[in-house]
C-alpha cells in the first residue's frame, strides 16, 4: 500500500497533453485558453469622456474664458466634433470620443447652461480631466489574457470586446464514467431495503461540468464478461475511464482483475488513506488513463478531487494551487491512514479560512457529503489534530459563490 504523496506523484507523472483546438468564444467557459488574447487596437481606441458635460480646450480656460458657446451635442455613438473657436464647447456624453483641440471635460454638475452658453461654476479644472485616454488600458497588440488560463466569465467578456469570435483552447480528454455493482438501481427506481440507487456517476459527472468536461455514463453488473466487454470498448474510444466500485477485496470486486486482463497496466492499488483506500490506478497500452475509485460515494468523491482534478489540471498545463484552512475544532484519528476530513469552510473576521469538521458516518454517508465544502488532508504521522492547526484542503465546490 502506498502513501497519498506517492499516489499523487505517480498520477501526476501520467499527465499528458491532448493538443489544441478552437471554439466559438461563448462556448469556451471552463476550458483552458491555449493562445494569448491580444488587444486588436488601443484600449480605449480613442480619448473618451468619462462624464456627461462639456468638452473644452484647456488653453481657453487658461486664457480666462469661463463661458463657452455650445456648438454641438455629441452622443457616445457620434464621430468626434471638432471645436472651431477657443470660446466654444461641445456638450458631450459619457463614452463619446474627444478630438483636439478639445482636451478637457467639465461635468454638468460644475456648469450652468443659459441660452446655449455653458458657464463654469468652478475654478478647479485640470487639463485632461474626465478623459479616459486612448491606449491607457492596453496598447494595440499587447496581451490582455496570457495562456494558459482557465476561461472565466471575465475572459469571455475580454474575448467579445476584442473581436475574438473563436478562442484557441486546449483539447480536453474524453471521459467515460462507469458505476459497478449488482446492488445498484437506477435513480427513477424504488429499491428494496437491501439495494440502493446509483449516485456516483451522477455526482462525478456534475463535478466535471465546471471544467466543461462532458462524460458518458453507464452502469455495469458484477459480471466479468459484461465488465470486460464494456471497458474493452471504452478503452479504445475514450482518453479517461473513471470507474467506481468493484476494486475492494470482496468476492464480486472484479474490476481490477478485468482491467489487468485488458492490458491496463496497474500503477498502484490501495492508498494509505481514509476514505478511498481501495483506489486503483493504471494506464492502458494505447494511452487511456484509468481511475478506478472505490464505490463508497464519499470515497469516490474524495479521490476525484484529490487525484483526478490535479491530474487534469497538470494535463492542461494549469498550475495546481494548494489551498489551506485552519481547523476550528480538535480531531483525533488513530488508524495508520491519511485522513481526509470533511469540513465546512467559513472565512473568519481575520481573513483566515476556518474548517469546521462535518459530523458524519463515514464514506457511505451521502448526507454528510452534501454539507461539506472541502476535504481537509490531515497528516498521516499524527493522531491528534488541534484547533488552530493549518492543513491543506481540497474544495469540492466553489468557495466564494
Ligand atoms: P464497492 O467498492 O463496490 O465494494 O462498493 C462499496 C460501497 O459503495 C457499497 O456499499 C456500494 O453499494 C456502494 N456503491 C458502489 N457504487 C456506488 C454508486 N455508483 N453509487 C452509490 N453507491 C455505490
Ligand atoms: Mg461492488
Amino acid at each position: 500500500m502506498i502513501s497519498v504523496q506517492e499516489a499523487e506523484k505517480i498520477i501526476l507523472e501520467q499527465a499528458t497533453g491532448y493538443g489544441t483546438t478552437d471554439l466559438p468564444f461563448e462556448q469556451a467557459l471552463g476550458h483552458v485558453l491555449a493562445a494569448d488574447i491580444l488587444a486588436d487596437r488601443d484600449l480605449p481606441p480613442c480619448n473618451r469622456s468619462t462624464m456627461d458635460g462639456i468638452a473644452i480646450s484647456f488653453n481657453a480656460f487658461l486664457d480666462g474664458i469661463r463661458s463657452f458657446a455650445i456648438t454641438a451635442v455629441q452622443a457616445a455613438s457620434d464621430e468626434p466634433v471638432i471645436l472651431s473657436a477657443p470660446g466654444d464647447c461641445i456638450e458631450i456624453m459619457t463614452g463619446a470620443a474627444i478630438a483636439a483641440p478639445a482636451d478637457t471635460v467639465i461635468r454638468y454638475e460644475d456648469i450652468s447652461i443659459q441660452n446655449g452658453v455653458a458657464i463654469l461654476q468652478t475654478d478647479a479644472v485640470r487639463q485632461g480631466q474626465n478623459i479616459h485616454e486612448q491606449g491607457a488600458d492596453k496598447k494595440a497588440g499587447e496581451v490582455i489574457v496570457s495562456a494558459p488560463a482557465i476561461i472565466t466569465p471575465a475572459i469571455i467578456g475580454a474575448a467579445a470586446f476584442t473581436g475574438y469570435t473563436r478562442l484557441a483552447v486546449k483539447k480536453q480528454p474524453s471521459v467515460m464514467l462507469f458505476s459497478n455493482g449488482d446492488e445498484l438501481m437506477e435513480v427513477s427506481e424504488t429499491p428494496p431495503s437491501y439495494k440502493i440507487r446509483r449516485s456516483n456517476t451522477y455526482a462525478l459527472a456534475a463535478a466535471l461540468r465546471p471544467h466543461s468536461l462532458l462524460a458518458g455514463n453507464r452502469h455495469l453488473p458484477d459480471e466479468e464478461e459484461a465488465i470486460e466487454q464494456a471497458i474493452g470498448e471504452a478503452l479504445n474510444k475514450y482518453d479517461v475511464i473513471m470507474m467506481s466500485g468493484g476494486v475492494s477485496m470482496g468476492k464480486y470486486d472484479l474490476v481490477a482483475k478485468v482491467l489487468e486482463k485488458l492490458s491496463v497496466r496497474p500503477l498502484f492499488h490501495k492508498v494509505k488513506q481514509r476514505p478511498g483506500k481501495p483506489f486503483w490506478f493504471g494506464v492502458h497500452e494505447q494511452g487511456a488513463t484509468v481511475f478506478a475509485f472505490p464505490g463508497n460515494p464519499v470515497s469516490a468523491f474524495m479521490c476525484f478531487h484529490r487525484y483526478f482534478l490535479p491530474w487534469y489540471r497538470a494535463s492542461m498545463g494549469i498550475a495546481n494551487k494548494q489551498c489551506y484552512a485552519m481547523l476550528a475544532a480538535d480531531i483525533t484519528f488513530m488508524p495508520p491512514l491519511q485522513y481526509f476530513l470533511q469540513v465546512r469552510l467559513q472565512l473568519g473576521a481575520t481573513g483566515q479560512l476556518l474548517a469546521t469538521p462535518v459530523e458524519g458516518n463515514g464514506s457511505g454517508d451521502l448526507a454528510s457529503m452534501t454539507v461539506a465544502d472541502a476535504f481537509m488532508e490531515l497528516p498521516l504521522e499524527l493522531d491528534n489534530f488541534k484547533k488552530g492547526d493549518v492543513y491543506p484542503i481540497w474544495p469540492v465546490r466553489p468557495i466564494f459563490i
